[in-house]
């Protein structure tokens, strides 16, 4: 595939750029949202667009997916970015993103996204990130053990809170 990815963040256009390598698709990069939109108006071979929603430009992620649609392209966007917020991701799909991948990224949950994108999925209606293909997270070494399995037999607390953000429960916990 041709990938775009929209993003100012040097650290995470490195480890795109190595997983894309290690597929096989090519990556381009611009780091602001006027550039991809100019890029977007001349490249049709552009399969997917990765969009990271806080840009160095004038104008954020959500601009860019608005301005898309707006002009009739209905390439497929998986926002990427580190907005956690209840009701962002929300905010995103609302936009026209197909999916929405949090930071830091999951390269299981990429991974995943690229296989669907290749399978031309991603018009479907969005899933949870990586639910098809990402398996439960090994239980941390770092987590007590009280939060894996309730000792009194209650029922299990959930991996995510009720109107979670939608992030996978590898990344709610830090190591202490
Ligand atoms: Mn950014």
């Amino acid at each position: 595939m041709r990938i775009l990815y929209v993003e100012d963040n040097e650290i995470n256009q490195a480890l795109v750029e190595r997983v894309m390598r290690l597929k096989q698709h090519t990556v381009l990069f611009r780091e602001d949202g006027e550039g991809a939109l100019a890029l977007l108006a001349e490249d049709p071979a552009v399969d997917l667009i990765l969009l990271d929603i806080e840009l160095a430009g004038a104008i954020g992620g959500l601009e860019v997916i608005q301005t898309l649609r707006a002009r009739g392209d209905q390439r497929p966007v998986v926002a990427v970015t580190a907005y956690a917020m209840s009701g962002d991701r929300e905010r995103f799909l609302e936009a026209g993103c197909a999916q929405y991948l949090p930071k830091p990224l999951n390269i299981a949950d990429l991974l995943a996204t690229l296989d669907a994108a290749e399978a031309g999925l991603l018009a479907a209606p969005p899933a949870e990130p990586g639910a098809a293909a990402s398996p439960t997270p090994e239980p941390s070494p770092t987590s007590p053990p009280a939060q894996l399995a309730p000792p009194d037999g209650s029922p299990p607390i959930p991996d995510r809170p009720p109107g979670g953000n939608g992030r996978a429960p590898v990344h709610e916990e830090k190591p202490s």
